[in-house]
C-alpha cells in the first residue's frame, strides 16, 4: 500500500469511528484523550526536567487537565460536526449517482459498474447469471394521450412492480427512457424465463392511477440472455438480451423472448 493510500485508509477509519460514535460521544472521547495526553506530557516534563517538589507537580497536573478540558470540547465539537456533515453529504452524493431520480431504482451508471464486476465474480463462484431487458410497450402513446406527468407515473409504477417481484440481491436499473435492465445473479436461463414471466404478468395486472383519477394498465416486452463467458463488461450479454427484446416486440409485445 502506498503512503497516500495508507493515509487515506487511516483517515477513513477515523471518520468511520467518529460517525459510529456520534457527535457527543466523539467529543467526549477526544476530550478525555487530550486530558490524558496533556497530563502525561506535563507529568514527564515536570518530573524529569523541572522537578520542584510534589506540590508543584500536582498543581501542574491540575492545570494540565483543566486547559484541555475546556479547549478540546470547543475545538473538537466543531470539527466533529463538520466530519459528520461531510459523511452525510457523501452518502447523499453516492445515492444521487447510483439511483435513478425518477423511479428510484439503480442508475445506468451503477448497472455498468455491476456489469464490470459480476463476470469475474460469477466465474470465480462458478454460478450462472442472466440478464433481462424490459421495454414499456407503446409508451409514446401514454405520453401522447395522458401527458408526460402521467407517463412518469407509469414508469414509477412499473419500476415498483418489477422491484417487488425480484429478490433483494437482483439488480434493477433504469437503462434509459422507458427501458430497464435486470441483472439476475445465480440464475440459470430457465429460472430467468420464470422471473421474466412473473414480471410480465405482474406489470400487465397492475392498475396505474393517473392524475385525472382514471386508471390505466401497461405492458412490457422482455429480452432474456444467459451469461456466456468470456464476456468482460457483459457486452455480449446486453446485446443478446437486446436482440431478444426486438424479437418479443416483433412477436406482438407483452411477452418475453430469448435471442436465436
Ligand atoms: P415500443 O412498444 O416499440 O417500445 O414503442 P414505444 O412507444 O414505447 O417506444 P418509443 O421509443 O417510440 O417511445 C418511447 C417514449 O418514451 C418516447 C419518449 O418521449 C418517452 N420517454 C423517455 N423517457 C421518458 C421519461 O422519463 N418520462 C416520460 N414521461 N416519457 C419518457
Ligand atoms: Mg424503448
Ligand atoms: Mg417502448
Amino acid at each position: 500500500m502506498t503512503t497516500t493510500a495508507h493515509n487515506a485508509q487511516t483517515a477513513k477509519t477515523w471518520r468511520n469511528a467518529i460517525f459510529r460514535m456520534g457527535r457527543y460521544r466523539s467529543v467526549l472521547a477526544i476530550t478525555a484523550f487530550s486530558i490524558l495526553m496533556s497530563g502525561m506530557v506535563t507529568g514527564v516534563i515536570m518530573s524529569v526536567f523541572w522537578w520542584e517538589g510534589v506540590d508543584v507537580l500536582l498543581k501542574s497536573l491540575l492545570v494540565a487537565a483543566i486547559v484541555p478540558g475546556i479547549v478540546a470540547p470547543l475545538a473538537s465539537s466543531f470539527v466533529v460536526k463538520l466530519l459528520i456533515e461531510l459523511e452525510d453529504l457523501q452518502t447523499q452524493l453516492l445515492e444521487m449517482v447510483n439511483r435513478d431520480p425518477l423511479t428510484k431504482v439503480y442508475s445506468r451508471r451503477y448497472l455498468l459498474d455491476c456489469l464490470e464486476i459480476e463476470p469475474e465474480r460469477t466465474l470465480r463462484s462458478n454460478e450462472p447469471m442472466s440478464l433481462l431487458i424490459l421495454d414499456v410497450d407503446n409508451f409514446k402513446s401514454v405520453n401522447d394521450c395522458h401527458g408526460h406527468i402521467n407517463g412518469d407515473i407509469v414508469l414509477k409504477k412499473i419500476a415498483q412492480v418489477c422491484e417487488s417481484t425480484l429478490r433483494p440481491y437482483d439488480v434493477i436499473a433504469r437503462f434509459g427512457g422507458e427501458e430497464f435492465v435486470v441483472l439476475l445473479p445465480n440464475t440459470p436461463l430457465p429460472e430467468a424465463c420464470t422471473v421474466a414471466e412473473r414480471i410480465r404478468e405482474n406489470v400487465a395486472n397492475a392498475t396505474i392511477g393517473l392524475t385525472s383519477g382514471e386508471s390505466i394498465r401497461s405492458t412490457v416486452s422482455i429480452g432474456i440472455s444467459p451469461f456466456i463467458p468470456p464476456d468482460p463488461k457483459c457486452i455480449n450479454l446486453l446485446s443478446r438480451a437486446d436482440k431478444g427484446l426486438y424479437k418479443a416486440k416483433d412477436n406482438g409485445r407483452n411477452q418475453w423472448a430469448i435471442a436465436d
